[in-house]
């Protein structure tokens, strides 16, 4: 039963969890977890491609009942944090010799930063109550469907780009939990609006049942949230990862390629990364939720998240030229270094490649002799992607050398290319 103290110290935990940072926090009762049926459909489907780990059974047993973590758990606090500093100047975006990075990534590592403060706001509950065994806390790292449950504890709706969007912080959101014995006073999920009632929350997540205006919701504190008719995520996605509205492909998506594969990048969807090198924002980028009406707090987000300048977007000439030492030195308690020295050298490559400018011929040249495989077959696409004679040159003696049959068909693939840009010209 809840009791006036348990009201109270839930009123505590939340100004607790403000004060260390978090922007928003709401209380879901633990239990099955909303949303794992789709999630189930979406493995089925095989959208979670390489990302192996998603689909192992005692992590999806996990995400599908938080209680396999924690058995006497009875709440899930669900926090959210704004890391919306600003938009990257227009004469950095616009700039192709440039690698672009996405906005989470400008800072240190996130992990690094809520960890502690979710660390922190467990310690503070066990002091009120006395219990003497940890929380279990995430910050995407443990098997939480995250976006469900903040949905189910009323900090936001799941918008057709599959972000959990607030109606006044948008969805450049970093979401947490931390899981607790403790019965608090749980949060009213939003509702959907009657004209759209019919519309059940868990179809929206289903291929077959997409409706053409997605439904509204309102929120406890009578705001409104939801997408309508809009498609613009859709529309803009670079490599048109959606097979639907609320349904992300990840195999196609810029962050899955740029951070979470380890092999080769698609041929096909090479040309589409265009100067993205890791993870990408333009879904969000386009969404009205993060528009003017957005009330986001830059000036906090900058304090907390501290974007280094040097990392808003970097010299893909620079880049290249830098070897693992120097890469995990470079990006120290960055979250780039997810993606692993080899890994971002790889979609550095793409980004050349994208940008085409003759004067990356020498240092792709040299990465042609990269001890790494990935990395030669990555060089040899890109110099394949100039109308260079050096270029050529480079790709020619590349051949003679090669042994490994993946960058051998790479550099006939981008001989073939380059040779027929010459002829053409
Ligand atoms: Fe598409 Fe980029 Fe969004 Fe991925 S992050 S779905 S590539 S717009
Ligand atoms: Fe929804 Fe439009 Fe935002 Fe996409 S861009 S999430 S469709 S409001």
């Amino acid at each position: 039963m809840m009791t006036p103290q348990l009201k109270a110290l839930t009123q505590q935990l939340k100004q607790r969890a403000r004060d260390l940072g978090f922007d928003l926090v709401g209380i879901a009762p633990a239990g099955p977890a909303p949303q794992a049926d789709a999630y189930a459909r979406w493995l089925a489907r095989g959208y979670h491609g390489a990302m192996g780990y998603l689909a192992r059974p005692d992590a999806v047993a996990a995400r599908a009942e938080v209680q396999q973590r924690l058995p006497n758990a009875r709440s899930l606090v669900v926090l959210g944090i704004s890391y919306a500093t600003g938009a990257l100047p227009e004469l950095l975006a616009a700039d192709p010799s440039r690698g672009r990075i996405a906005s989470f990534a400008w800072g240190m590592d996130y992990h690094d930063l809520l960890k502690p403060r979710l660390y922190a706001l467990d310690g503070w509950l066990r002091g009120r109550t006395g219990r003497t065994t940890p929380g279990k806390v995430s910050v995407d790292s443990a098997p939480v469907l995250e976006r469900g449950w903040a949905q189910q504890a009323g900090i936001g709706f799941s918008g057709k780009n599959t972000c959990l969007i607030h109606p006044r912080l948008g969805s450049w959101l970093l979401l947490a939990t931390l899981l607790v014995p403790e019965e608090l006073e749980f949060d009213e999920p939003a509702t959907l609006t009657t004209d759209v009632a019919a519309a059940a929350p868990i179809a929206l997540l289903d291929i077959e049942q997409q409706t053409p205006r997605a439904p509204a919701w309102r929120f406890a504190d009578g705001a409104r949230g939801g997408c309508g008719g809009c498609t613009r995520c859709l529309a803009d996605c670079p490599t048109q990862a959606f097979a639907a509205p609320f349904v992300l492909d990840a195999r196609r998506c810029i962050s899955y390629l740029t951070i979470e594969l380890k092999g080769a990048i698609p041929r096909e969807l090479r040309p589409r990364l265009g100067n993205w090198i890791f993870g990408c924002d333009v879904c969000q980028a386009v969404c009205p939720w993060n528009g003017r009406r957005c009330q986001t707090d830059a000036a906090k987000a900058t304090a907390l998240f501290a974007p280094r300048l040097d990392d808003l977007a970097p010299p893909l000439l620079d880049l290249i030229e830098l070897d693992d030492a120097a890469l995990r030195a470079r990006f120290r308690r960055s979250p780039l270094l997810r993606a692993g020295p080899r890994g971002l050298l790889r979609n550095v490559c793409v980004a050349l490649g994208n940008w085409g400018h003759p004067v990356a011929v020498p240092a792709l040249a040299r990465r042609l002799a990269d001890p790494e495989p990935l990395l030669r077959s990555h060089a040899a696409w890109a110099l394949g992607q100039m109308d260079d004679p050096a270029a050529r040159l480079a790709l020619a003696r590349g051949w003679r050398t090669e042994t490994d049959p993946d960058t051998r068909l790479e550099i006939s693939l981008a001989l073939d290319k380059s040779s027929k840009g010459a002829h053409a010209t």
